[in-house]
């Protein structure tokens, strides 16, 4: 177990999407956090707990699964995790969708 100290950068924020590897600014991605209670969707993206980031793209959400987002979260997803986390990517938009959000 280690624990890195929170770090404090100003400039924009770049996350790195667990599904391709590619580098976006935050808020083009989704976080999901690994809680007491399971891996979950974090909407703030500032929920306690190991996060990991996604694309809102559905590719990178089915990719993830396979495997990569576990791997991030150091965590096994259980079946409820799965459940949730499919929920969510059915609100996404297909790909090559625009968003409208
Ligand atoms: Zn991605």
């Amino acid at each position: 177990m280690t624990k890195k100290p929170a770090q404090r950068v100003k400039h924009v924020p770049q996350r790195t999407c667990v599904g391709c590897r590619e580098t976006l600014p935050k808020r083009q991605m989704v976080r999901i956090v690994r809680t007491d209670n399971g891996v979950r969707v974090d909407p703030t993206g500032k929920a306690a707990g190991r996060g990991a980031y996604l694309h809102d793209q559905r590719d990178c959400w089915v990719r993830g699964l396979r495997g990569a987002l576990a791997h991030a979260l150091k965590a096994e997803l259980t079946a409820d995790d799965r459940a949730r986390l499919e929920e969510f990517i059915n609100t996404l938009p297909l790909d090559g969708a625009e968003a409208s959000n």
